[in-house]
């Protein structure tokens, strides 16, 4: 079929469904080692981490909850501005939980930034970042990464979530174009 979607691009990074998953599992194992009997709450942060959310609760072999927020950036399609509008709020408290931020990838680290002191200013018990995908040399703020999917080169990524104006989330693997 010519016209599928469901085909890489043709740029750098290109990441199959079985390195995501293979990495998720690793990472799954990990938080459940880090977190026994704790009250751990992970928080997705839509949309772009929608799928990395739920591959990742189902490789965390504990009891957990979880909760959703949505912001959206005043930047252009690819470039962050660092001004961040929360766009859905939490629908839980934050009290006496553990809590790990589940986001799709950290460019510049400015929404990060902005979502961690909101996240602390509700007093969880603590707040982790898990981030499927880094672009540490795009950095303008320094973000510790509790968890880390995979560290990526400077390079414009879509796919497993992650979109192109609104398209491609669907696409089982990270992929990206030639620029
Ligand atoms: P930051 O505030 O760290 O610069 O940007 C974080 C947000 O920008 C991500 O949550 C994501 O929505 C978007 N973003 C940054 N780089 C990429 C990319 O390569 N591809 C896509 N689709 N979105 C990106």
């Amino acid at each position: 079929m010519s016209d599928s979607i469901f085909r890489p691009g043709d740029g750098q990074v290109q990441i199959s469904q079985a390195e995501i998953a293979d990495r998720i599992a690793e990472l799954g194992k990990q938080i459940r080692l880090d977190y026994q009997g704790q009250p751990l709450h992970l928080i997705c942060v839509l949309n772009g981490a929608f799928l990395f959310m739920a591959d990742l609760v189902r490789q965390i072999d504990m009891p957990l909850t979880i909760d959703f927020l949505s912001v959206s950036s005043y930047g252009s399609r690819t470039e962050s501005s660092g001004e961040v509008r929360l766009v859905k709020d939490l629908d839980q408290s934050l009290k006496n939980k553990h809590v790990l931020l589940v986001e799709d990838i950290i460019d510049t680290g400015l929404t990060m930034q902005y979502l961690l002191n909101y996240l602390k200013g509700r007093s969880p018990l603590s707040v982790k970042i898990i981030s499927l995908l880094s672009k540490p040399s795009r950095r303008q703020v320094e973000i510790d990464i509790d968890y880390l999917g995979f560290e990526i080169d400077d390079a414009f990524v879509y796919g497993y979530g992650l979109d192109v104006a609104h398209i491609y989330r669907n696409l089982p693997f990270i992929t990206s174009q030639k620029v």
